[in-house]
């Protein structure tokens, strides 16, 4: 049997007449937008058996059979997949394209282990007795179980129980470790994963599950947790709901981005189907992928606070590399998209995505709002933070509308700004250090790089070090990239999501600590460095532009570039010795 290329699968379920193909084994009847008939798996008089087209699955609401159309030849026909899919290819019309003689799948022993483990986790959250505890969780959250079990949810109790019903099954521990669901200790025994969680299964693009995000009910840490990288699970390519999300994704031609798994089960519970999520971290460049082969108009719907805008920007950023239009919609403060639709229903958040802006020109707003459009330095920070925006727009067009649009807003020259996008490769992916604000050119004072590190010292210290760091620093201003992220997620709370490097650093950073020193001091140098590399970044700016500015013009940049000389000077005084070596302003 040879191996069928996803997208061909992808086609394959599309063209399938799901109510038509179940209607030859089952009696069904129209239910809303929904079929109704008796079950074909239990053998049920009552129709209890649903077909629902729009998600493209079946569901039966007693023996909680559920799947796919090719699931459904597996299961009632007992066929195997690539025979399932061959067979409604050949239903459908299309040609299966012959790839050769090749072996079983390597991998089916995970998926089956897998879907498995995700049978017994959803008998668990239906009727397991520890089961209650999150049965009372959803309920807590207004969301019924009836609603969420054709979603495959699941409940891991807190014991032993799922080592034993897996060896029950005849599934072997090695299989079992391989798939993410047990883990070693160091003793050298085994536990399983998940252990008083509520979990979400996550499914690839064919839709089998492939790995399960889970929250925690009850106290300790972290709230969630994901499977570990398998050879099937990887996190960073994988979008949550996609499979069910990807066709309503077409129709509606765009796609909803939500931070949580439970903004998904709400919006497509609401009937707004076609929202994913990434797994609990930024969206990576993959996922962005998987996201612009379905739908090239993405409506970010993150929460408004500040962590909230960091994440919408950085996804944004992702996504405006793919090419694609990037808009975000705006909660009201302290919503997120699941207590909205709560509240409000689908047409509350319908009016929410229909007031959805282009990420920059909310960017914009953002900036003008907290006054940086008003003042001259403040117009220099703004362009800072627009820039990387301007430079990860991959699509020339929106590229060429930033540019006038920053333009515009700052007061600069578009083709000073033009020069400035192109300098560092408009467009390019930006990795690693390479990616930082322009370095100083000056030779680096005694303080230096140790400004970024003794603000990162200082927001380990706690309160009020933390609020006032976070305060007078952007991350955008950390030249070193760990530090820059490090500083990022001890603002947002999230230092889990660390990458291993930054993760290092940041262990490093908690393991020397403050000591003896005193913060007052430390912190008022460590600021004054990063205004004076501010103020630094703005002379090169003038002296960039001075050369293509009428003589007026020239004038009163001269002035300018000396007002910012005397500010820095006062913020850095050492500045004074190294300028002198260069030059005075303004000669
Ligand atoms: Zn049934």
């Amino acid at each position: 049997m040879s191996l069928i290329p996803d997208d061909v699968i992808d086609q394959v379920r599309e063209a399938a007449d799901l109510v038509g193909i179940i209607g030859e084994h089952v009696e069904l009847k129209r239910s809303g937008s929904d079929y109704r008939g008796s079950c074909p798996f239990h053998g049920g008089t009552h129709r209890n058996f649903a077909v629902i087209p729009k998600k493209g699955m079946f569901y039966c609401f007693v023996c909680h059979e559920a799947g796919d159309v090719f699931t459904f030849f597996m299961k009632r026909l007992g066929m195997d997949y690539p025979t399932a899919v061959r067979e409604v290819a050949r239903r459908v019309g299309i040609t299966i394209p012959e790839r050769g003689p090749s072996g079983p799948d390597p991998h089916e022993p995970l998926y089956n282990a897998v879907a498995a483990a995700a049978d017994w986790f959803a008998r668990q959250l239906r009727e397991g007795p520890e089961g209650d505890v999150a049965r009372q969780y959803l309920g807590s959250r207004g969301l019924d179980l009836e609603s969420v079990l054709p979603l495959g949810l699941g409940y891991a109790p807190t014991g032993r129980a799922f080592l034993d019903a897996m060896k029950s099954l005849g599934l072997r521990d090695e299989v079992l470790l391989e798939a993410g669901l047990l883990i070693k200790r160091e003793d050298g025994t085994l536990a399983p994963s998940f252990r008083g969680r509520l979990l979400f299964p996550i499914h690839d693009p064919r839709a089998r599950v492939v790995g399960f995000g889970g929250r925690l009910l009850g106290a300790g840490e972290p709230k969630y947790l994901n499977s570990s990288e398998t050879p099937i699970f990887h996190k960073g390519r994988l979008l949550y709901n996609l499979h069910a999300a990807k066709h309503a994704m077409r129709k509606a031609e765009r796609a909803i981005l939500v931070e949580g798994y439970f903004d998904v089960l709400r919006l497509s519970l609401a009937g707004i189907e076609e929202v994913v999520a990434p797994l609990g971290t930024g969206l990576t460049s993959d996922q962005a992928q998987l996201v612009r082969r379905h739908a090239s108009h993405v409506i970010l719907l993150y929460d408004s606070d500040e962590a909230g805008l960091r994440a919408t920007f950085r996804a944004a950023d992702e996504l405006l590399r793919e090419r694609l239009r990037v808009s975000v919609a705006t909660l009201p403060p302290g919503e997120d998209p699941d207590t909205l639709v709560q509240r409000r229903g689908a047409a509350g958040l319908e009016a929410i995505l229909k007031d959805a802006v282009d990420v920059f020109e909310r960017k914009l707003q953002i900036l003008e709002r907290k006054g940086f459009l008003g003042t001259l330095p403040g117009r220099r920070r703004a362009l800072d933070r627009l820039l990387p925006t301007i430079r990860a727009a991959a699509d020339p067009i929106t590229q060429e509308l930033y540019m006038s649009r920053a333009a515009e807003a700052a007061g600069v020259r578009k083709d000073v700004l033009e020069r400035e996008v192109a300098s560092r490769g408009g467009g390019g992916r930006e990795t690693g250090p390479a990616a930082a604000p322009p370095a100083s050119r000056l030779p680096p004072p005694e303080l230096p790089a140790s400004a970024e590190k003794t603000l990162l010292l200082l927001l380990l210290e706690g309160e009020p070090w933390k609020s006032k760091v976070i305060q007078a620093v952007d991350a955008e201003e950390f030249e070193f990239m760990p530090y820059r992220e490090a500083f990022e997620a001890i603002a947002d709370d999230a230092v889990l999501s660390l990458s291993e490097t930054s993760a290092r650093a940041y262990e490093e950073l908690r393991a020397e600590g403050l000591g003896d020193r005193d913060p007052n001091a430390l912190y008022e140098r460590a600021v004054n460095f990063i205004e004076a590399r501010r103020l630094e970044r703005q002379l090169e700016q003038i002296d960039q532009r001075l050369p293509f500015e009428t003589p007026e013009g020239q004038a009163s940049l001269i002035a300018e570039k000396r007002r910012v000389f005397d500010e820095l000077r006062k913020r850095y005084p050492r500045y004074k010795i190294a300028m002198r070596r260069r030059g005075a302003p303004g000669t």
